[in-house]
């Protein structure tokens, strides 16, 4: 049995494209044609019906196949397109082909037709198979991650109460019990104490981290100026302690989720701080336009990084420095990143170890939804 084809034929020659029809039929096909010769009909037919194919002549008093084709691609760019034309110029049929049509035949050789239409229907059933794979790939990613996040959460969630009880438990028993053992035995308790309470600490991160989705709110229109001279404003004290001085610069309106915004700028700044060098440390905070986003900058002259550890700092947990030289946990960047990446952006760091390090973050200029943006 034949193949059915249900081909658009834009073409002003009844008989020419009676010509297409009986070329495909010879071809082995069912071809189910219309004709369409103007430009808001082509559209109409795309628009109303379902098409394996569209072959369009070159030149027609009110079309021409660049246009044609235009219109295709901009409405239905996975239908095969292929010119067929009276005359074929070489220029006409390189641009053509260039502007994405599948194929550019002679009028005078139609007997290409059916093997053009053959070898295009196939590629057009491989892309679509592709596609169908891609869409069941990034299906099963999308709901992979949303079973990772849910278990951080549940996991991080339940285990706050047990966890609770042992901290709690372990706090009386040391001071209930203090000095009745020997000091070894206090020695252990303070161990298993301070165990507890980094346990927490580490859990409380950890769910802090699967809150970025899950309890994320959608983008409003944010003034950053006004969102970092806030964070400012809470960090003033620890500012003036450490004697830092900011430098900030002027900050763009966009669309984000304000606290998720305020909490980058937080870590951001917070380290800066935290790894400051030198009597008068500085933090400059600015942002400049890069294309269709917003890049923002956080820099310091602290400690800096060395170059190796310059991608770690992003990763769950990961530090430089024992927890006695400088505090936390090593998830500050990390929710950082999360945040950046659930607005559509992406985060990296610049650094010479032992000069400073600058923190560089690009967010969309439109965002419609941050999820949209991002969520794999
Ligand atoms: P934390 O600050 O709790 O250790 P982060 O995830 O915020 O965790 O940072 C991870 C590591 O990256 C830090 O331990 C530090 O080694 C390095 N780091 C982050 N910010 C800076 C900075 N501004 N200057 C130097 N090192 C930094």
């Amino acid at each position: 049995m034949s193949e059915r084809l249900r081909v658009l034929v834009v073409e002003d020659s009844e008989d020419d494209a009676e010509l297409v029809a009986l070329e495909l039929q010879r071809g082995g096909y069912d071809p189910i044609c219309q004709r369409v010769e103007r430009a808001e009909c082509m559209i109409r037919a795309i628009d109303g019906g379902t098409w394996d194919l569209i072959v369009s002549d070159y030149s027609m008093p009110e079309l021409m196949a660049p246009e044609a084709l235009g219109i295709a691609q901009r409405m239905a760019p996975e239908i095969p397109f292929i010119v067929v034309s009276g005359t074929v110029g070489e220029q006409a049929a390189v641009a053509c082909m260039l502007a994405g049509a599948r194929d550019y035949l002679s009028k005078m050789n139609l007997a290409r037709l059916s093997a053009a239409v053959a070898r295009e229907l196939e590629g057009a059933r491989d892309r679509r198979n592709r596609e169908q794979e891609l869409e069941r790939l990034v299906e099963r990613l999308r709901r992979s991650n949303e079973e990772l996040e849910q278990f951080a959460y549940v996991a991080s969630h339940d285990l706050q109460e047990p966890l609770r009880m042992v901290t709690s438990y372990m706090e009386l028993f040391a001071a209930e019990y203090h000095n009745r053992f020997d000091d070894r035995a206090d020695k252990y308790i303070q161990f298993a104490v301070e165990g507890a309470r980094r346990m927490k600490s580490l859990i409380d991160d950890l769910l802090e981290y699967s809150r970025v989705s899950s309890c994320g709110k959608p983008p409003t229109l944010c003034a950053t100026g006004d969102v970092v001279d806030a964070e400012l404003e809470l960090l003033a004290e620890t500012l003036e302690e450490s004697k830092v001085s900011v430098v900030r610069g002027e900050l763009p309106d966009l669309y984000a989720d304000r606290g998720q915004l305020g909490q980058v700028f937080r870590n951001l700044i917070s380290n800066a701080i935290k790894f400051r060098r030198g009597a008068s440390p500085r933090i400059e905070i600015s942002a400049g336009q890069v294309g269709e986003m917003w890049r923002f900058s956080v820099a310091d002259d602290g400690i800096g990084i060395e170059a190796d550890y310059a991608k770690r700092i992003f990763e769950m947990f990961q530090r430089l420095h024992d927890r006695d030289v400088y505090e936390g946990s090593g998830i500050g960047l990390t929710i950082t990143k999360r945040i950046v990446e659930r607005h559509g952006g992406r985060i990296w760091v610049e650094s010479t170890h032992g000069v400073g390090s600058k923190f560089i973050f690009e967010l969309p200029r439109a965002v419609e939804n941050a999820d949209e943006n991002h969520e794999p």
